[in-house]
């Protein structure tokens, strides 16, 4: 494949490097969002299992259908796309990496710091108290787990349908779309909002924008450089060749 000189150029010159990833980087390491391996979830809507109604109207299911996911994520290994990211925070002197999945695999790549938009499964909480709970969540036929202070329903971190982001990494997020000279978005659909504003918000603040993704989007066309490749093929020969010329 071939990096365009235009973008090596700007990446050289950059200072601060934002990079905003979704779906498509953990489809590369095996994870389909809400995809069920083995077909015994494929008639539950994920959209009803993933909400507070949901939740509320049936803990149990809810609870399992995590336990399901979890058990993907473990079974599943961070990418060559997730670790060239990880080599990118050293390499600037500002670095945001902001992202949509929740599985953790960026950290698991050696990415130190993650704005995590929509939370991440593998933390949980108390739905009633909120406070964190860091108890045992592996319990014979997936037992959902009770808060030890008030006895409530405990959850994963993750953000529901229908929920409010996370104000602190959005905020974050924003100032990091606004601030940046050259913003990444990488297999994302740029359809989700506010997520899908932060290319537009970049490039508004005459950040140079880069979209990776195998697929066209919505914002292929606006962006300033469309690498049509997947996250693992084109992040690593971006990092070899700024490497090579440094
Ligand atoms: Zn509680």
């Amino acid at each position: 494949m071939i990096i365009p000189d235009v973008l090596i150029n700007r990446l050289k010159k950059a200072n601060n490097v934002a990079i905003l990833t979704g779906a498509g980087v953990s489809a590369e390491s095996g994870i389909k969002t809400f995809r069920d391996p083995d077909g015994l979830w494929a008639k539950f809507d994920p959209r009803e299992l993933a909400s507070v109604d949901g939740f509320m109207s049936n803990p149990q299911l809810v609870w399992e259908w995590y336990q399901m996911r979890v058990g993907v994520i473990n079974d599943s290994k961070p990418n060559p796309g997730h670790f060239a990211i990880a080599d990118m925070e050293n390499m600037f002197d500002v670095f945001t990496l902001i992202t949509q999945n929740v599985d953790r695999l960026h950290q698991q790549a050696g990415s130190k710091k993650v704005l995590e938009l929509h939370g991440n499964i593998v933390e949980n909480h108390c739905f009633s108290c909120k406070k964190p709970f860091n108890g045992e969540t592996n319990l014979p036929d997936q037992q959902l787990p009770k808060c030890p202070e008030c006895g409530g329903n405990i959850r994963p971190n993750v953000v529901w349908f229908g929920e409010m982001l996370p104000v602190a990494a959005l905020n974050n997020a924003e100032l990091a779309a606004e601030a940046c000279d050259v913003f990444f978005t990488i297999g994302t659909s740029t359809e989700v909002y506010p997520a899908a504003s932060l290319p537009l918000m970049a490039q508004r603040n005459g950040a140079f924008v880069v979209e990776v993704n195998p697929n066209q989007t919505s914002f292929s066309k606006k962006a300033d450089v469309q690498l049509a490749y997947p996250s693992g093929i084109a992040m690593p020969e971006i990092v070899r060749i700024l490497k090579e010329q440094k």
